[in-house]
């Protein structure tokens, strides 16, 4: 089977996204930040395929605090080894947090897929002011797939997973 990272900043609906993708409740949400202190993985079986969903802790810029450190360094070996990673973003909120994750992001380069999801975009009334960061975005980082989402309901999230799917490694073949 392969790996997918989700990452990014608290609170942009990471967990969400990956009960959406897992079509169950495995990973805890909240309104408060910092819910997800640790690797939360939850796998996705079609068939043969299987893909493991990685629910990284929240990155923070802030590294004062040991906690932050902690969830840092976590989401960081989280990283590692992944086909895909799935950048999200609040559609309507940028942050230091975000410029980041994105730094870390832009360091390592390999041939895994980046996708960057913007989420929310069901709060987003006005199509025009969807994510005006997204050009500047854009030339920070090569991304494979940009797309808004809706974790919460679900736009997008079938396209997240086929992208994933796609990413995935041949499978070897195992002689009995
Ligand atoms: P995480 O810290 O990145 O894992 O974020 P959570 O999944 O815990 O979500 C943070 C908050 O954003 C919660 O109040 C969610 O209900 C809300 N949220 C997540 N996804 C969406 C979405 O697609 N649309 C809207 N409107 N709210 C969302």
């Amino acid at each position: 089977c392969g790996m997918v990272a989700i990452v990014g900043r608290p609170n942009v609906g990471k967990s969400t996204l990956l009960n959406k993708l897992l079509g169950q409740k495995v990973s805890i949400t909240s309104k408060k930040p910092q819910t997800t202190r640790h690797r939360i993985m939850g796998i996705h079986t079609d068939g043969a395929k299987q893909i493991v969903f990685i629910d990284t802790p929240g990155l923070h810029i802030e590294e004062k605090r040991a906690i932050n450190r902690l969830m840092n360094r976590a989401a960081a070996s989280s990283l590692a080894d992944v086909s895909m990673v799935v950048f999200v973003v609040d559609g309507m909120t940028w942050t230091e947090d975000d410029e980041m994750v994105l730094k870390k992001l832009s360091h390592r380069n390999g041939d895994r897929k980046i996708v960057l999801a913007i989420n929310k975009v069901d709060e987003i009334k006005d199509k025009e002011a969807l994510f005006p960061h997204l050009e500047t975005l854009s030339t920070k980082l090569d991304f494979d797939e940009i797309l808004p989402i809706s974790a919460s309901k679900g736009t997008n999230v079938q396209r997240l997973l086929d992208l994933a799917q796609s990413s995935l490694p041949d499978a070897p073949f195992y002689f009995p």
